[in-house]
C-alpha cells in the first residue's frame, strides 16, 4: 500500500486541512474577488437514487428528476468542510463555492494557518 506523508493543520472548527489545500485556497482568494454573503437555499433536483443535485440551469428530464424548490440546503466550506446553511454568513465569489468566515479571515491575515497538528501517515 502506498502511504503519503501529509502535513495537517487544524482549522477553527477542529477539522484537519492538508497544507496543500491551504496553499491552494490562499492563492484562490488572491486571484478572485469574494464577497461576504448571507447564505440562502437554492433550487435542486432529486434523482431516482435519492441523491440531490444542485440546479444550475441544466436541462433535465422531468420524468427522471424531481424539482426541489429551495432543495439545496447547505454548502460546505471549500477548505475546512464546515457546513454553511440558511442564515449563515460566508464568503463566496459566485454563490456556489464558499469559504466560512473563519477560514476566509485566516487566509487574509495569516501565512501560518491554524495550529499545526503534525504530519500524519494517511493510507491511500
Ligand atoms: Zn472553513
Amino acid at each position: 500500500m502506498m502511504r503519503m506523508k501529509v502535513r495537517l493543520l487544524k482549522t477553527a472548527y477542529g477539522c484537519d486541512v492538508a497544507q496543500a489545500d491551504w496553499d491552494y485556497a490562499k492563492e484562490w482568494i488572491q486571484t478572485i474577488t469574494f464577497e461576504q454573503t448571507i447564505w440562502t437555499p437554492r433550487h435542486a433536483l432529486l434523482r431516482s437514487d435519492g441523491a440531490v443535485v444542485e440546479y444550475i440551469g441544466q436541462d433535465y428530464a422531468a420524468t427522471e428528476l424531481k424539482w426541489l424548490e429551495n432543495g439545496w440546503t447547505e454548502d460546505i466550506c471549500e477548505l475546512c468542510e464546515h457546513k454553511i446553511k440558511k442564515g449563515d454568513s460566508g464568503w463566496t465569489p459566485d454563490g456556489r463555492h464558499w469559504l466560512c468566515n473563519q477560514c476566509y479571515d485566516l487566509l487574509c491575515i495569516s501565512n501560518t494557518p491554524f495550529s499545526e497538528v503534525g504530519g500524519g501517515d494517511h493510507g491511500v
